[in-house]
């Protein structure tokens, strides 16, 4: 069940409301009755977990030898003389 987030532009009271896709959305402020409030349509909740962990997971699921072998060697970039580091 999704939860909506709340605000009353008359008071500033704001509040998570957990509703039903098909109840019909609150319209009256809790605290002050104002009929201004309405839904915050914020995208926190759903933000992408993307790369992160997804990158995380692959390494440690391949093999630990590799992941270790290319962290240390920085990729291609040393082996061509194009850098300092060595
Ligand atoms: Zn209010």
């Amino acid at each position: 069940m999704p939860i909506y987030e709340y605000r009353c532009p008359s008071c500033g009271f704001q509040k998570e409301h957990l509703q039903k896709m098909s109840d019909a959305p609150l319209t009256a402020c809790p605290a002050c009755g104002s009929s201004g409030y309405a839904k915050l349509l914020s995208a926190a909740g759903f933000q992408l977990k993307g790369s992160g962990w997804y990158a995380t997971d692959f390494k440690g699921g391949s093999s630990a030898p590799a992941s270790s072998e290319s962290s240390a060697g920085g990729g291609g970039g040393c082996g061509g003389g194009g850098c300092a580091c060595h």
